[in-house]
């Protein structure tokens, strides 16, 4: 049974060396044990997230973290798609698909608490429940809809805007109406906001280190809604450019987590002036919306009202280079890892 393990927890930015393919000596038998419980599934997709990054680091009461550390010497974690092999949980059948926390391995023996069986008569791609259908449907779904509370002809700025959660709101702030631009790493993702996700205009914030400038270039009339996925700098020059009574959606700030404790915010004072309400939220507080969510999104998948660009890589084995990739912004779209076919 091939796994990704921690080596130890790191300190600063994760690393593909922080990260080894190990065979587990101890084999595992395809077969659950009768009253275990238990289910035995086949990882087909494993999602590879920023917030993974977090957990590799050693826990710590003034770290943010809101799930458990890795544990060096044991596989990482996260979400993924599986087909169960066997079964003690009468749930659950052999041949079934399910999607929702695993170990980073072939073949994982779980408990399934918070894993959802997939309806495979709705046909779309099995890698799409590591996003667009899970987790980060939920985070642009909630994040967008709920806590910024769109309304038509809005402007809105999306940060890390050609990643898995960015590609959604952008294009759930088209549908609305909005007026909408987004910031990527490279000329190749501006090309996609643009002429991919039709956002109404895109800049390159690698290329263009004024953001003020590029801010008030593509936004002169202001900001009324911000997704912030990346914090920083970034963060500081929208501040200057919200409208009065702007919406933060905090969903991520990338760019911050494994830095030292010494960026400061010199904008946050717009935050009073201009009235702005900024709110973080973790997108489990959506999880009675998602099956509202589903109702929306499946919908627009079908019609293609909305597109989906996933970046798949093969093999668990390149596994730590695509996860320590999205620091990097190497990933196009949705960071998939797929482990075996289905
Ligand atoms: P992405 O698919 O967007 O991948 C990460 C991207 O972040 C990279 O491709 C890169 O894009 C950008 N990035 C990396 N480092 C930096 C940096 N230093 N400065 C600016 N941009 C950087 O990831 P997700 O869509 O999965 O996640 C986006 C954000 O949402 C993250 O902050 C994540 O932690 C957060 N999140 C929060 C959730 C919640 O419940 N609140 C749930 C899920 C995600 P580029 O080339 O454009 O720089």
């Amino acid at each position: 049974n091939k796994q990704v393990i921690l080596r130890d927890y790191i300190e600063g930015f994760p690393k593909e060396s922080d990260l080894k393919v190990v065979t587990a000596s101890n084999t595992t038998e395809l077969k659950v044990k009768p009253g275990s419980m238990a289910v035995l599934v086949k990882n087909l997709y494993l999602s590879c997230d920023p917030y993974m990054g977090i957990r590799m680091r050693e826990p710590n009461p003034s770290t943010l973290a809101l799930i458990d550390a890795f544990v060096p010497g044991k596989p990482i974690a996260g979400f993924g798609v599986s087909k169960v092999i066997d079964s003690d949980d009468p749930v659950f059948e052999k041949g079934d698909y399910v999607w929702g926390l695993v170990d980073w391995e072939e073949y994982s023996t779980i408990h399934p608490i918070g894993i959802f069986k997939i309806d495979i008569n709705i046909n779309v791609p099995l890698s799409y429940y590591t996003g667009i259908l899970g987790m980060i449907g939920l985070t642009a779904y909630g994040g967008f809809f709920e806590i910024c509370s769109p309304k038509k002809g809005e402007t809105v700025f999306i940060s890390a805007a050609s990643g898995a959660v960015g590609q959604l709101v952008g294009q759930f702030a088209k549908l609305m109406g909005c007026y909408v631009v987004g910031s990527a790493g490279s000329k190749q993702k501006v090309d996609i906001l643009l002429n991919k996700f039709g956002f109404d205009d895109a800049f390159n914030y690698k290329e263009e280190p004024d953001l003020d400038a590029a801010l008030k270039r593509c936004l002169p009339q202001g900001i009324d809604i911000y997704f912030e996925n990346v914090g920083g700098k970034m963060l500081d020059a929208v501040l200057m450019n919200m409208k009065d009574n702007g919406r933060i959606a905090v969903c991520g700030m990338i760019s911050q987590y494994h830095l030292k404790a010494n960026e400061r915010i010199q904008n946050l004072p717009f935050v009073i002036v201009k009235k702005i309400k900024m709110q973080g939220f973790v997108c489990f507080d959506f999880l009675n919306s998602f099956p509202k969510f589903l109702e929306f999104v499946l919908p627009c998948i079908k019609e293609r009202k909305l597109i989906y660009v996933e970046d798949i890589v093969e093999g668990l084995e390149n596994g730590p280079a695509a996860l320590v990739g999205l620091f990097h912004g190497q990933n196009v779209g949705k960071q998939v890892l797929k482990v075996a076919r289905e």
